[in-house]
């Protein structure tokens, strides 16, 4: 009989991968095998899987064409095994997935947990798992962004708002996997509700510095976004101060000072 040695675990590589004009496809390496996150397009992460390197699995989180525009090549190309949301519509879907679902992936050694997150789309969901001993990481799609949040494409503000209250109750270290570099933007925003808080201040510097020089912004923490992110801090004095003068009108609960934030970044230019 033979036994084969336990290799000891390598430390999981997660890679933020340019795609289209501003989306990221995030991908995991870990022990020879990959997997990737909302593959907009097929070619950046073909480039990517080298001889040595299996694709596993393609996890989708919502139906949206920059999210889901490469899956049926990748598919075809590597019979890697579609993940994505049981209540939307997805090219190829192997796997579909809601609210406390297990994703169990032995290759790469991972193991995901499932939120349903609706609010950018109704079906939208989120990864949540450890990459390394106590980190976890969170792929959430078009929900939560780095100082902002996705738009109310299909969903109401009181599903938005518990979705980010939701995500919200992570562990701060837990790493923000966005699908969208828009953080710069966001921040800009985010400083017309938010003129006198440092973290936020400090945040718009460390962004600059990193944009100027071409790089992403992402993974985030989710304890910076506790920080900065308006639309996670729609339970303080100030946000709702800030968000009720922009509105003219009282906002006298979170659910509304949300509504109130999301309009108010919808018309912000
Ligand atoms: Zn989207
Ligand atoms: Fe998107």
């Amino acid at each position: 009989m033979n036994f084969i040695a336990p290799t000891p675990d390598a430390p999981a590589l997660l890679t933020p991968i340019p795609a289209l004009s501003d989306n990221y496809i995030w991908m995991v390496q870990k022990n020879g095998h990959a997997i990737v996150v909302d593959p907009g397009e097929a070619g950046p992460v073909l480039d990517r899987l080298t001889p040595g390197l299996t694709l596993e699995a393609i996890l989708i989180t919502h139906h949206h064409h920059d999210h889901v525009g490469g899956v049926q090549a990748l598919h075809q190309r590597t019979g890697a095994r579609v993940y994505g949301p049981r209540h939307e519509n997805i090219p190829v879907c192997d796997v579909p997935l809601g609210e406390g679902d297990l994703v169990d992936l032995p290759g790469i050694g991972l193991r995901f947990q499932i939120l349903d997150i609706p609010g950018h789309t109704a079906g939208h969901i989120a990864y949540v798992g450890r990459l390394d001993a106590g980190q976890t990481a969170l792929f959430c799609g078009d929900t939560l962004f780095a100082a902002g949040c996705g738009r109310l494409f299909e969903g109401t503000p009181a599903q938005m708002h518990e979705s980010l209250g939701k995500i919200g109750c992570l562990p701060p270290d837990t790493l923000v996997c966005c699908a969208h570099e828009y953080t710069a933007a966001n921040i800009r925003w985010a400083l017309q509700v938010e003129p006198t808080n440092a973290a936020l201040q400090a945040r718009a510097q460390d962004t600059a510095q990193l944009r100027a020089q071409g790089l992403p912004t992402v993974p985030s923490r989710l304890g910076l976004e506790l920080q900065t992110n308006p639309f996670l801090r729609t339970g303080l004095p100030d946000i709702r101060a800030a968000a009720s003068q922009h509105a003219a009108t009282p906002l006298n609960t979170p659910l509304a000072v949300f509504a109130g934030l999301r309009e108010w970044k919808n018309n912000f230019k």
